[in-house]
């Protein structure tokens, strides 16, 4: 057989067996003792892997010293936690983060570089890629290795789950579809350049079965407009305010939703000037009801889809955000219509219950309509800051239900359960800068508790500390529900993405990449080359999330169109080097806006974790340093306020207390299995999956380059572990091939290749495994290492293939059948110079028909049966 490199599957290639296997140090395995065996496959108790987005691990410690995380503080004394958590992936950003926690491979090889990359080769420079579009991950990750050996999973609300290829058979629950967006409707100006709907309220005409009003009953329509019309139509509202208090004063104090059907035959109607909303006959009848609500009050309200999604549920939340006594100021709330993404492939306690109207429509209409933090609403003043975490909040209880639902009433056992959720990383977007007086270096921080920029301080800290403590205490208490769905048996682990730090400037990358004369306008979008101009003249672009930005070169032969060629991508690179090497920030001439900048190759060197991936890392890396970062840049402006508080994607080991700065992710791991209370240095996100894996007594994820966590382990000192490093079908490729680094296919693509391999390549990482080995390690050839050779090998009558073997450290070789190419007395005649034995064990001479005993590498035999 001819070798096969490919870059996706360069760690099978180099089987990093992290076999734990169970032996005293260095005695075969047959002699391991009962007690030193931490799981056999059947007996494993059930993990759960729990993970909130952002949650930093001082802040896990504060509140849990505090008390108000009882269930956190539990974990952390009677388990092991990480030394300030753990070291999360380059760029630690959620679509990076999540994925490093799922695979334990670093972005180079999972192929998640960030929330939103571009992909050299795609078939249009003006693309990206998110995270977490389906396929996005080159890595197995822990759900699909626990179903490959035949474990149980249920994922809620893990990130990325949904998303994964091929999917998972277990119940998925992952995020939500919005058909509509957030709107509002209010009759008076709020302070916000956004549209909403602006109208005024009209006495209330041709209303029946609707409750008695004590002062005139007031009217208005309310519409819902689809970003989806073919699957989700235009719903309009007939809104019946009323007083339903008899007690001679006028005091608005209920709202009543009826929902309108539009009709073909709608005819003007009295109506505001400022309203939008369509005129079109509605029910008007209290009995159609939806809600009926005070101030404050939220509404689930359900609603059915049509198209490809005909007849089944979605829906959205109502809230009367307010209604002034007298009906001067009134505004309502509706959260974007949405429905649950949820797949459950493998289930058989029902007909159909894979199909979208099974398990999928079960949680969509049994269930609260899936919905959370929306900061659009709340940055643009349609909403206030109570009403953003009052939603946010709903779907960590909807995540608890949904658990109840598939451990409880489905009975689903799972082996391995993945739970989560993300209000700790939104509300810490929203308001951590608000609450933090200084910035890095003892700078003040203009923007605390300040959210207008007006110089007045809005008196409210306590509040907005309390929004993110209530973060905590939910997640808190979903991790407790999680906990006791699973078992009291059951071995936890609670980790994080990303940690975070307050920010309060936007830095617009796009200009800079302008200002660098690299692209001829500023581009309009993250990751898009800009409107109406001739993509030929576009030399790079920038996509950015967070604190951090790939810059990819429109290289000519690689990408489409193409913009610079080979000789200048250096020169092209070098200016954008020097452009944000020189950013600083006109107003703060002393504080440093560039954290770091990076040539794509340097990356790997920079940081000691392999953050590179071939075709999807930027050919230019940059990092800003807090309170700078990249999101909502103001068009035209270099550097501009920012209009939220919080943001990731800093440098991974960035750790600032004084300033509120800590990126590092949370790690905490109680149960059974693992010693009490002890603290662990220098975790890494890539240890999470193969901690996992041991605990679930299985191996993987396929690709997993992390170590085990046995310090963290009860029974660490009875084990000890064994790494396999093995090679198949060498056949002396001391050249590296050329291949895909990326799975995508699109039709004009370039087919981006790359260099693959090659024995300068592979020795540095049979080396740094071997390093990384935490107890002995064996490096192994399967089969095929001389003939069928190239001619660098071949002419020197394959001498050069042994000495490369003895070079890689080579421990033992099997025989394949290329060793026998020329004759048998050709191979036994290279096998002195071998540094390695070779094995053999159904190897037969001649008409003979025994097996042969085989002192090739002119010691003893070391195979001498077929057993
Ligand atoms: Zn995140």
């Amino acid at each position: 057989m001819r070798p096969v490199v490919r870059y996706k599957n360069w760690t099978l290639l180099v089987v990093l067996s992290i076999l734990a296997v169970i032996l005293g140090p260095l005695v075969s395995a047959q002699e391991a003792t009962p007690e030193a065996t931490p799981v056999s496959e059947e007996d494993a108790a059930p993990v759960l892997l729990f993970a909130s987005d952002g949650m930093r691990p001082d802040f896990v410690s504060q509140y849990s010293e505090a008390g108000v995380t009882p269930t956190l503080a539990e974990l952390s004394e009677a388990g092991v936690v990480g030394d300030n958590g753990l070291l999360q992936a380059f760029p630690p950003n959620t679509g990076t983060g999540w994925a490093t926690l799922s695979t334990g491979t670093w972005p180079g090889a999972h192929g998640s570089v960030n929330n939103t990359f571009y992909r050299t080769g795609d078939e249009d420079f003006n693309n990206s890629s998110s995270g977490f579009d389906t396929g996005v991950l080159q890595s197995q990750t822990i759900a699909q290795a626990a179903e490959q050996y035949g474990k149980s999973v249920v994922s809620v609300q893990w990130t990325g789950t949904g998303g994964l290829d091929p999917q998972l058979d277990g119940p998925v629950i992952d995020y939500w579809t919005s058909y509509s967006f957030s709107t509002v409707l209010a009759n008076y100006g709020l302070n916000t350049e956004s549209e909403y709907q602006q109208v005024t309220l009209a006495e209330a005409t041709g209303w029946s079965n609707v409750p008695e009003s004590y002062s005139p009953a007031l009217e208005q329509r309310f519409t819902i407009a689809s970003n989806d019309e073919a699957t989700n139509p235009e719903r309009l509202f007939d809104l019946y305010i009323h007083d339903s208090t008899d007690d001679q004063a006028v005091n608005y104090d209920r709202l009543l939703v009826v929902p309108a059907e539009a009709t073909d035959a709608a005819t003007p109607v009295a109506s505001p000037e400022a309203s939008p909303v369509a005129a079109v006959a509605g029910s008007k009848d209290g009995v159609d009801a939806v809600a009926d609500l005070a101030v404050g009050d939220w509404q689930d309200v359900k609603v059915t889809l049509a198209g490809e999604m005909d007849g089944l549920t979605a829906g959205f939340h109502l809230k009367l955000i307010g209604l002034a006594d007298d009906a001067s100021t009134f505004r309502i709330y509706a959260t974007a219509i949405a429905r649950h993404n949820a797949t459950y492939n493998g289930c058989d306690y029902a007909d159909s219950c894979a199909e979208p109207g099974g398990f999928a429509e079960e949680i969509a209409s049994g269930f609260p309509s899936a919905t959370g933090s929306d900061f659009f609403p709340l940055e643009h003043g349609l909403i206030d800051e109570e009403t953003y975490v009052e939603q946010g909040l709903m779907s960590v209880a909807i995540t608890g239900q949904h658990l109840g639902y598939i451990l409880d009433d489905l009975r689903v056992e799972p082996d391995l359960l993945l739970a989560g959720g993300a209000v700790t990383d939104e509300f810490s977007h929203q308001f951590l800068a608000l609450i933090t007086e200084n910035g890095p270096g003892g700078t003040a921080n203009p923007r605390f508790d300040d959210v207008e920029n007006d110089g007045e301080l809005d008196g409210r800290v306590e509040k907005r500390t309390a929004f993110i403590e209530s973060s905590y205490t939910e997640t808190d208490a979903l991790l407790a529900t999680a906990m006791e769905k699973l078992g009291e048996d059951a071995n936890v682990m609670v980790t994080s993405d990303h940690g975070f730090a307050p920010q309060w400037f936007s830095v617009n990358g796009a200009l800079i990449m302008q200002q660098a004369g690299v692209t001829p306008a500023e581009a309009g979008g993250n990751c898009r080359i800009p409107d109406d101009v001739d993509p030929a003249t576009v030399q790079a672009k920038i996509c950015a999330t967070g604190a951090s930005a790939n810059i990819y070169v429109n290289l000519i032969d690689r990408d489409l169109p193409g913009a610079v060629a080979e000789e200048d991508y250096d020169a092209v690179r070098q200016q954008i080097v020097d452009e944000f090497t020189n950013l600083t920030d006109p107003d703060n001439p002393d504080a440093t806006v560039v954290a770091e900048v990076f040539l794509k190759e340097e990356i790997n060197d920079a940081l000691g974790v392999n953050a590179v991936h071939p075709s999807r890392t930027g050919d230019v890396v940059v990092i800003l340093a807090p309170p700078y970062q990249f999101d909502s840049a103001a068009p035209g402006e270099l550097i501009s306020p920012s209009s939220f508080f919080g943001q990731h994607g800093y440098m991974p080991d960035l750790v600032d207390l004084d300033a509120n700065i800590n990126m590092h992710g949370t790690f905490i791991a109680s149960g059974p299995a693992f010693l009490e209370g002890e603290t662990l240095p220098d975790v890494r996100a890539i240890d999470v999956a193969p901690t996992t894996a041991f605990l679930m007594g299985i191996p993987g994820p396929a690709n997993a380059s992390g170590s085990i966590l046995y310090d963290a382990l009860a029974e660490a000192e009875s084990l000890s572990e064994l790494t396999i490093i093995s090679i198949s079908d060498y056949h002396a490729q001391f050249a590296p091939l050329s291949g895909s680094p990326d799975s995508f296919d699109d039709e004009n693509a370039l087919g981006v290749s790359a260099q693959l391999g090659g024995a300068a390549y592979l020795l540095p990482w049979f080396d740094h495994f071997r390093a990384e080995a935490q107890g002995p390690s064996l490096f192994l050839s399967a089969n095929d290492i001389i003939g069928a050779t190239p001619p660098l090998s071949a002419f020197f009558d394959d001498m050069p293939a042994i000495e490369i073997m003895n070079a890689f450290g080579t421990d033992a070789a099997a025989i394949g059948n290329h060793h026998f190419d020329v004759d048998y007395q050709w191979f036994i005649d290279l096998m002195p110079q071998a540094d390695y034995p070779s094995l053999a064990a159904n190897i037969v001479l001649g008409d003979e028909g025994t097996p042969i005993a085989l002192p090739v590498d002119g010691a003893t035999p070391v195979a001498e049966t077929g057993a």
